[in-house]
């Protein structure tokens, strides 16, 4: 059961194959099994499951309208609100907060007949590429226990990779959902900047996050598309267009469609991730694509300016925790100044710190003008780049990142850390839908991925070629062994 797609799994609950509540109590097993080892949870929904099953069976045998998610079992990373359930956001400075509110894309899930198996682990306030960054538990990759999931969406990419959950929410904003979905060798989508409401989801860089799926397959990325991929009243940002709708790759592209790969900014590529990517792009050949060679040459510079620019808006989201209106308050405080202080002082990590630092300085008089508002113009520059190349090309193909899975503590310094971002911000940067999706292994066995990206707005057609792809490889077979634990 945990193997069947989410589509499969809704068809077989709707015709009454399977009861919502053995579905619960298959992957509650299941949790029971592998979480001790995986560690993607921070919270995991035993009872509420089964009891949102049993509501769901009675709704059945009502013959009731059942929703598009009906019976499918979803995870939620930590960062979005759910009603009644903490929200830490992977900090300690949140830890005893209870969301009063669903996010929108989590009451859409609700809405559409999901089973909610818990909150996932994350990078404190999604900050991080490794998911390393929790100040509550070490997330290890289900393929590899001796390796990092990737961040921050840690938990979202682990439980969907170990089959303890079908499908989750993860969050993107400089890579978030792409990198660990390569990492643990499944699919993650981040929608275009806009598409998936905001409302309720912990700001990190507000012009940049974007929430966004996890799933095997393309199709179930699809299928929650569906749900969550709509205009958003509470989200001044949220996109005014018609709902998400699926296209196929047939219907939209026929039989050919344009490439286009960035070879000036892959320069540096290790050669086994390039073998793999070359296989990749032969994979899209064979479906009628050409390769055409588009320049992105600005991309050299997206990790700079994406970290100037996260780091200023970051900084600013942040200055709401301050001890006073929610979450921890120093007991060590008397004076007001004390309560600021402290607090932030015993509630953020370190990487938090660092980030609300360097924020604070590129913001600050005398520098805004060398820093932040230079890299917003570089921005606008690299949105120009990606329009011009998209004139040229229908999708733009790069790796995900420059190799697989890294080991626990193997990237200390955190440039090195930022790093690992390298071609995944660039799509935040424009604001694109980007998708990663398994495109093979390692000689050593670790999952790689492949990034697609289209103009915004283009999210159907990502997702159609993305599912082509899948139609013709077999790179999802495989699946997690556990090494160092027992499956
Ligand atoms: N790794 C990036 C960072 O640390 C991306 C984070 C994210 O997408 N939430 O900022």
């Amino acid at each position: 059961m945990h193997s069947l797609s989410a589509v499969e799994i809704r068809k077989r609950f709707v015709n009454g194959d399977v009861s919502a509540t053995e579905i619960a109590n298959h992957f509650i097993d299941r949790i029971q099994r592998l979480e001790p080892q995986v560690g993607a949870f921070l919270e995991v929904f035993e009872a509420p499951m089964l009891e949102q099953a049993d509501r769901l069976d009675a709704k059945r045998r009502g013959k009731e309208p059942l929703g598009l998610l009906a019976g499918v079992p979803v995870g939620v990373k930590d960062l979005l609100n759910l009603k009644g359930y903490a929200t830490t956001c992977g900090s300690k400075i949140l830890k005893n907060f209870v969301s009063p509110f669903d996010a929108t894309a989590v009451r859409q899930i609700r809405e559409a007949d999901a089973l909610f198996v818990g909150k996932l682990n994350l990078d404190e306030f999604a900050m991080g590429s490794s998911g390393e960054h929790s100040a509550y538990k070490v997330t290890k990759n289900p393929w590899d226990l001796s390796l990092v999931p990737g961040g921050s969406s840690a938990g979202s990419a682990a439980a969907v990779a170990a089959e303890m959950a079908v499908l989750s929410l993860g969050t993107d904003t400089g890579g978030s959902i792409r990198l660990p979905a390569s990492f643990c060798g499944i699919c993650g989508f981040k929608p275009t900047y806009g598409r998936v409401s905001r409302f309720g989801v912990v700001a990190l860089a507000s012009s940049f996050d974007q929430v966004g799926p996890f799933a095997y397959r393309c199709e179930d990325l699809e299928a929650i598309m569906q749900v969550i991929g709509k205009h958003c009243k509470r989200d001044s940002t949220s996109l005014p267009d018609p709902d998400f709708t699926s296209v196929s790759f047939a219907e939209r592209f026929g039989t050919s469609f344009r490439v286009g790969v960035p070879w000036q900014f892959l320069e540096g590529l290790p050669n086994e991730s390039r073998a793999i990517f070359d296989r990749s792009l032969s994979h899209l050949k064979a479906l009628g694509g050409t390769v055409v060679e588009v320049d992105l040459s600005l991309l050299t510079s997206s990790i700079a300016v994406y970290y100037i620019l996260m780091t200023a808006e970051t900084s600013t989201n942040l200055a709401r925790f301050d001890g006073i209106r929610y979450g921890l308050r120093s007991s060590k405080a008397s004076t007001l100044d004390e309560v600021y202080d402290l607090s932030r002082e015993e509630g953020f990590g370190d990487e938090v710190k660092r980030r609300i630092l360097l924020g604070t300085f590129v913001l600050s008089s005398g520098y805004q003008e060398a820093y932040y508002k230079k890299a917003q113009k570089v921005r606008q520059l690299i949105m120009n780049q990606f329009e011009t190349a998209f004139q040229g090309c229908d999708v733009v193909a790069t790796p995900v990142s420059t190799g697989g899975a890294f080991a626990f503590g193997a990237k200390k310094d955190p440039l090195s850390m930022y790093l690992e971002d390298i071609y995944t911000v660039g799509a935040n940067l424009a604001g694109l839908p980007a998708l990663s999706i398994p495109s093979g292994h390692l000689a050593d066995g670790r999952p790689i991925g492949l990034q697609l990206m289209a103009p915004q707005r283009h999210d159907a057609e990502v997702l159609a070629v993305g599912r082509a792809f899948q139609a013709i490889t077999n790179y999802i077979q495989e699946r997690p062994t556990m090494k160092g634990g027992a499956l």
